[in-house]
C-alpha cells in the first residue's frame, strides 16, 4: 500500500493566541480517532487576517477556527455563511465546502449541545446576563431551539438593547432588557440562567454576579460560559441552592466537538476532550 503522508490541515487563527487550548483539545481527539488531521495554533494580526485566509485556501486547509479579534471581520474574506453565524454577524468556523470556505459560529451551537443534556430550552423562559458575544451567539441559539421568552440583563443599556432588539427582529423569540442597574432577583417563571457576561474568568476568580442568591432554586438549570475556572462563585452558589449546573468547560468542549464534524464528518468523544481541558486547567 503506498504511503500518503499529506495530513488534513485545520487551525486557529486569534490575536493573542499562546493561551488557547483548543489546540490541546483538537489534537488529542484527532489522535484518538486515528484521525490523520493537524490543527495549528496560528496568532494572526487583523491587518494580516486575509493573507492568513489565503494561505489556508492556498494549502488546501478543510477549516479553520477564528478567536477574538477576528470573529466580524473574517466574514468579507469567506464564501458564505451559515444561518446562524448570519444572524449574529459573526464567525467562529469555516468549513470547507465544495471548496469554498463557508462561516459558522459553533459558540452558542456548542453551548445548546452541551445544555440540552439537563433540558429542552424548547417553551422555556431564559434569563442571561451579558450581551456581548458570548450571549449574542447563545442567544441566537437559544432562539433558533424554541425558547419562549430572554430576558437579558446588562450592565450597558446601549449593548443590551441591540441584543434584545437584534433577537426580537431575526428570530422568534420574545425578548426584553433589563438595566443592570441593582441587585437582579430570578422570576419565578425563569427556568434556564445563563452567566454569558465575563465574570468569574480568571484571574478574577472571586468575582460574583449582582444576583440575589435567594432566588436560586431547585427547579432552575444554571449554566455560566466561564470556563476557567470552571467553578465559579455562580456555579458554586446555584449548586447550594439545589439548582442543576452547567460550566464552561461543557460549552468549549462541544464546541470542539461540533468544529470536528464540520471538518472530517467525525463525531468525537466529548467526555476525552473535557478531560484533555480539566487536566490542562489544573496544571
Ligand atoms: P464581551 O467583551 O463581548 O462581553 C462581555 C460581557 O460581560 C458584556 O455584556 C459586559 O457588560 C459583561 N461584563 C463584563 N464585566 C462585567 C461586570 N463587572 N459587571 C457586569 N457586566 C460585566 O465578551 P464575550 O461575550 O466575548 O465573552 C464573555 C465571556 O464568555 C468570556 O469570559 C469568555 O471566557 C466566555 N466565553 C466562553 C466560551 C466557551 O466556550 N466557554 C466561548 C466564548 C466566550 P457591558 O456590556 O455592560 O460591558
Amino acid at each position: 500500500m503506498p504511503h500518503n503522508f499529506l495530513s488534513r490541515l485545520t487551525g486557529s487563527f486569534a490575536m493573542p493566541a499562546a493561551e488557547n487550548p483548543t489546540v490541546a483539545m483538537v489534537e488529542a481527539a484527532y489522535r484518538h480517532h486515528g484521525l490523520d488531521v493537524r490543527y495549528i495554533n496560528c496568532e494572526v494580526s487583523p491587518e494580516k487576517l486575509g493573507d492568513a485566509v489565503k494561505g489556508a485556501r492556498a494549502m488546501g486547509w478543510i477549516g479553520f477556527n477564528c478567536s477574538l479579534p477576528h470573529k466580524v471581520a473574517v466574514i468579507p474574506h469567506l464564501d458564505g455563511l451559515g444561518e446562524s453565524a448570519s444572524v449574529m454577524g459573526a464567525v467562529n468556523c469555516a468549513v470547507r465546502r465544495d471548496g469554498k470556505f463557508i462561516g459558522e459560529n459553533t459558540d452558542g451551537k456548542g453551548f445548546l449541545q452541551s445544555l440540552r443534556p439537563l433540558t429542552d430550552p424548547a417553551g422555556k423562559t431564559v434569563v442571561m446576563f451579558g450581551a456581548g458575544g458570548a450571549a449574542r451567539a447563545i442567544g441566537v441559539e437559544l432562539a433558533f431551539a424554541g425558547a419562549k421568552r430572554i430576558i437579558i440583563v446588562n450592565r450597558d443599556a446601549a449593548r443590551g438593547r441591540a441584543l434584545t432588539d437584534l433577537l426580537n427582529g431575526k428570530t422568534k423569540v420574545a425578548a426584553e432588557f433589563v438595566a443592570w442597574t441593582r441587585t437582579y432577583a430570578i422570576p419565578p417563571e425563569a427556568s434556564i440562567v445563563v452567566n454569558a457576561t465575563s465574570i468569574g474568568l480568571y484571574p478574577d476568580v472571586s468575582g460574583r454576579l449582582d444576583l440575589d442568591v435567594g432566588s436560586l432554586h431547585p427547579g432552575l438549570v444554571v449554566a455560566d460560559v466561564i470556563p476557567n475556572p470552571p467553578r465559579t462563585t455562580l456555579i458554586r452558589d446555584a449548586e447550594a441552592r439545589g439548582a442543576k449546573v452547567l460550566d464552561g468547560l461543557g460549552m468549549i468542549v462541544n464546541q470542539g466537538v461540533i468544529g470536528i464534524k464540520y471538518w472530517t464528518g467525525v463525531d468525537a468523544d466529548a467526555g476525552m476532550m473535557r478531560r484533555t481541558l480539566e487536566d490542562l486547567f489544573k496544571a
